[in-house]
């Protein structure tokens, strides 16, 4: 190394290269030193210390003895000042040299690279779509709100929020869309907040808001803030010429109240925030023990479904599905019940949602499709011929790569005729992915099965996709059926559904019939099928056959 075209050449490699003696004092400089450091005149003759950031000059000089007594060179990362004073970081590679007792120092601009360890570290603690902290970070901010809130003197409140439905926005408009509601409900909740406020998000459709509060009476304040979050949520929001509408479930802990650590004030906002779904969603509850114990011992609704599901508690209700014209039964929808010991039926409405988002539909869905068929099988053989079974379809079970081969399996065990089988599924599901969804169609079309579309007219789509799938019925929803004959609207309405599926060789199923009015106006335009509590409810297997098979 004394020679000097090694010298020149690895300060050719490099931005900055020092030949440095035992007292740290550069003997000699490479241009590039210079000019990397961007000085007027050559660093040489100067401590090394005078051009590293105090706060690094202990690595820098734990390289140096390491590099002495090892004998090898030793690589670290130290920030180095530019025009003496602007610390860069540097990539630094120290070396020994034996015989004279000197070092060489040579360094490489490593600005950029912690560039972008500043951004991965601000990638792996934020929501890449909100720009807001993530779940990362939230014990943190907690921890932090605590202290503050502590040595401050105020109160301190955990707010988690899970959107209502939200599940239902994705799947009938689009991930896109979907995200971009995430986004503007995000900056409306974040204009409530004081800047000295958290608010994060943890989960697809969930945020946390760690808010201190200044009353005396916290759980007013509590109530003031909630209100103001469910009343801006509740306002429409318009996105890509779509208005919006969503609103949201709030459980809010309070610090020393309810907890004096981060895990456990999530825990109890958590246990709030399922109450207010329980109670009918779109409000708010502060935690209380009281709530807790009512969740079985503290056991949640969703511990609750899986044990439900090993406990054998699901059971299947069917409601007759008959002909318009004739009155003959043609068929039945299976619908799902909870048999919870110790409440009364519980309705799928409630149940539904929460094992689509925990993945326990995927198991509670497959069940629903075997029982049916088998139970299908059972009145075909005892004499009720021309008979169908509807079951319905959760999208994410549709959208499983087994799930064709799961209702193979369920016509192969029962034995049913597949083109005694209808899967209803809904519009949001099919636009989703449509390619992937015709495809999906296709295969269950060639096995013979029927498909309905499940709620027609609620969803978001268009209609030119009646064209391109395989179907062999619209079940025009209940919504629609309510209101006719009087309404003109939607007679008009049902009347545009009825004849556009007699252009596409479409059956119709009337869903929620219930009066004699709307049956005999469905008649008369032409309705195939009827539906609804005119003619029967979902009942059980018992009932059923005493009510429905003559
Ligand atoms: P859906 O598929 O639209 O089912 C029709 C709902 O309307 C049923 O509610 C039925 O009881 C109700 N209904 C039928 N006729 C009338 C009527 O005349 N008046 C009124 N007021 N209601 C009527 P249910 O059984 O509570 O089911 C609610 C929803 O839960 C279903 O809506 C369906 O989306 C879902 N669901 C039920 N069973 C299953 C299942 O096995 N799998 C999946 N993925 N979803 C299911
Ligand atoms: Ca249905
Ligand atoms: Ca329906």
């Amino acid at each position: 190394m004394n020679d000097p075209l090694s010298f020149s050449l690895l300060s050719c490699l490099t931005d900055f290269s020092v030949r440095l003696n035992a007292d740290g004092i550069i003997q000699q400089a490479s241009e590039q030193s210079q000019t990397f450091l961007d000085l007027t005149a050559s660093p040489a003759g100067e401590p090394v210390s005078h051009f590293v950031l105090p706060e690094d000059l202990a690595v820098f000089q734990d390289a140096q003895e390491l590099a002495v007594l090892t004998g090898a060179k030793r690589s670290f990362v130290c920030r180095l000042l530019r025009q003496r004073a602007l610390p860069v970081w540097a990539d630094c590679h120290i070396l020994c040299l034996p015989d004279s007792g000197d070092y060489i120092l040579l360094a490489f601009d490593a600005s950029h690279w912690k560039e972008n360890e500043a951004r991965l570290t601000h990638l792996s603690t934020h929501d890449l779509l909100t720009g807001l902290p993530s779940r990362t970070l939230l014990d943190d901010r907690i921890r932090m709100g605590i202290n503050s809130s502590s040595r401050e003197k105020k109160g301190l409140v955990l707010f988690l929020l899970d959107l209502d439905g939200f599940k239902k926005v994705n799947d009938s408009l689009g991930h896109s869309l979907g995200d971009k509601l995430i986004k503007a409900i995000a900056e409306r909740i974040q204009g409530l907040i004081r800047r000295t406020d958290t608010l994060s998000r943890i989960g697809g459709d969930e945020f946390a808001l760690i808010m201190t509060i200044t009353g005396q009476n916290k759980q007013k304040d509590v109530e003031v803030v909630a209100n103001k979050i469910l009343a801006l949520t509740q306002r429409p929001f318009q996105i890509e010429g779509n208005d919006l509408y969503i609103s949201v479930s709030i459980g809010a802990s309070i610090y020393m109240e309810h907890g004096d650590d981060p895990s456990l004030l999530l825990k109890q906002a958590e246990i709030a925030m399922y109450s207010a779904k329980e109670q009918g969603k779109n409000r708010w509850e502060i935690y209380s023990p009281q709530i807790d114990s009512t969740e079985k011992g503290g056991l949640s609704l969703e511990a609750a479904m899986h044990e439900g599901v090993l406990n054998g508690e699901f059971l299947l209700h069917y409601q007759p599905v008959f002909c318009a014209r004739t009155g003959v039964l043609k068929g039945a929808e299976a619908l799902m019940r909870w048999d919870r010991p110790g409440h009364s039926l519980v309705s799928p409405s409630r149940f539904i949602p929460l094992a689509e988002s925990s993945g326990l539909i995927e198991i509670l869905g497959a069940w629903a499709l075997r029982m049916a068929c088998h139970q299908a099988m059972l009145w075909q053989t005892a004499g009720i011929t021309d008979f169908y079974v509807s079951v319905n379809v959760s999208p994410s079970q549709f959208r499983r790569t087994d799930f064709f081969d799961l209702v193979g399996k369920a016509l192969a065990e029962s034995g049913l005729a597949p083109s005694t089988l209808m899967l209803e599924i809904t519009e949001g599901v099919l636009m989703q992915d449509p390619e992937k969804s015709g495809a999906i169609l296709s295969s269950l079309r060639d096995l013979g099965v029927k498909i309905a579309i499940d709620d027609f007219g609620t969803g978001y789509s268009s209609l030119a996709y009646l064209k391109k799938f395989p179907l062999s019925v619209l079940k025009i929803d209940k919504s629609f059926v309510d209101d006719v004959p009087n309404c003109t609207q939607d007679v008009a309405i049902v009347s545009a559904v009825l004849s556009l599926a007699a252009g596409l060789n479409l059956a119709v199923v009337a869903e929620g019939v219930e009066v004699a009015e709307q049956l005999e106006f469905l008649k008369t335009k032409g309705c195939d099928l009827i539906q609804g509590y005119l003619t029967g409810k979902p009942m059980s297997v018992a009932d059923f056959q005493k009510n429905c098979i003559p």
